[in-house]
């Protein structure tokens, strides 16, 4: 674990590498990615002349609907030739979201992860497994490194039916699960329903990702799988998972700030917040080669932990908070933009509904992204037909699109609220 812990440095000196970091992500971001040039410009921001880390906050912030207008490579810092890692997510507008990474992202995203795990108390002798929905499917990719580099055995990425898990937890005995909390919930009713004890599991961790969660779940979780639950913080599109994880506090998640700069903003006007006060979390990379962002909006809410952590690393703490301060829902930890879920509609049908509804429910306990849309009685029968074979179109272009599983249906008017 020692190798983990960067965190030897005084304040001072931390603040300086912070410092020297930002002034080498900003000129990098200023000279390579003309999107980074144009916004520094307009504000008067010359990346050279930045000597405090507060200076950042005369950039403009990035927004999700950036990575999408500059698909697919427009944010790349670097020549493709340096690039050796090509990754495409769900995007939240109307391009996927690609993300690069040179040979030394890779490394590093190695040993962000690693660190996250091992303060999880990852070891060598754990069997770690990954139970990822298709659209995490590259942070599976992540955890996988992560968990090889510090030596664990490793049974990767796939979502399997809840009786083959439970088949995997009993035969193969992993010690270690991640996944996503909604997973996990569905998992824990189904050993339930088998009357399987958890004790009799091998199971001690569980690492959440993708979606903030609450006490009761946790306690939850952990009572009736007899292990404990860590959480992990990742975007989609820095790219990478555990990039902010708890110790073995478990009191709010340190971020690993030598290599991305929080701060916390109010999300109506974008004025940065005092310590403490909650707010949207916006994060900067210090690390990344290929693909910098600066101040780009995660629409997650969070806030900065005061005190000193328990344990002895001192790294920035953040308490992340449920709900969004963007419409984006969020389905098995893939975030779902409500504008792109027009546009998929209005391709399938050919017209976009006056009347549709998206929400997130659950059948049998598994989160389905739902779609409701609204027909009159003006239509004929033989066009109902039509649409209902459009409905499934719209169905199989949500699942493609975004590696989630989606119910539609057709409804009366009326019934809209
Ligand atoms: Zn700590």
């Amino acid at each position: 674990m020692e190798e983990h812990d960067v965190n030897v440095c005084v304040p001072g000196e931390r603040e300086q590498m912070v410092l020297e970091k930002l002034q080498s992500t900003l000129n990098r971001a200023f000279r390579h990615v003309p999107f980074h040039q144009e916004r520094m410009r307009e504000k008067g921001v010359d990346p050279s002349r930045v000597d405090r880390i507060e200076a950042l906050a005369a950039i403009p912030f990035m927004e999700r609907r950036h990575l999408s207008e500059n698909y697919p490579y427009g944010l790349f810092a670097v020549p493709l030739r340096d690039i050796l890692r090509i990754h495409t997510a769900p995007g939240t507008g109307k391009n996927p979201t690609v993300t690069g990474y040179t040979a030394q992202d890779l490394k590093l995203w190695q040993e962000i992860v690693s660190t996250a795990l091992a303060h999880a108390g990852v070891g060598q002798d754990d069997i770690l497994q990954i139970s990822l929905d298709r659209g995490l499917a590259n942070w599976g990719r992540d955890y996988k490194q992560g968990a090889e580099a510090i030596g664990a055995s490793v049974i990767p990425n796939t979502l399997l039916s809840l009786e083959k898990q439970l088949m995997v937890l009993r035969d193969y005995r992993p010690t270690v699960l991640v996944t996503t909390p909604s997973y996990a919930i569905r998992l824990v009713q189904h050993v339930a329903d088998r009357g399987v004890d958890g004790r009799e599991l091998a199971l001690r961790t569980v690492v959440m990702v993708g979606e903030a969660t609450d006490d009761a779940t946790r306690d939850l979780l952990e009572r009736r799988l007899s292990a404990v639950t860590w959480q992990h913080y990742g975007l989609t599109e820095v790219p990478g998972p555990a990039l902010a994880f708890e110790c073995e506090s478990r009191n709010g998640l340190h971020v690993n700030d030598d290599h991305f700069l929080p701060e916390i903003v109010d999300p109506a006007n974008g004025a940065n917040l005092p310590r403490g006060s909650a707010g949207e979390l916006v994060l900067t990379t210090l690390s990344t080669r290929a693909f910098p962002l600066v101040r780009f909006r995660t629409g997650d809410r969070a806030r900065i932990l005061e005190a000193d952590c328990a344990c002895d690393c001192r790294l920035t703490r953040i308490e992340w908070l449920p709900g969004r301060t963007d419409d984006l829902m969020v389905v098995r930890g893939v975030k779902i933009s409500r504008s792109q879920l027009d546009q998929i509609l209005c391709r399938a049908l050919g017209f976009l509904p006056q009347q549709r509804e998206f929400f997130v429910t659950r059948h049998h306990g598994r989160p389905f992204l739902e779609v409701r849309v609204g027909v009159g009685d003006e239509l004929f029968s033989d066009e109902i037909k039509v649409l209902e074979n459009r409905v499934q179109s719209v169905k199989e272009a949500v699942e493609e699109d975004y590696g989630v599983p989606a119910v539609v249906r057709l409804q009366e008017p009326r019934l809209f609220s």
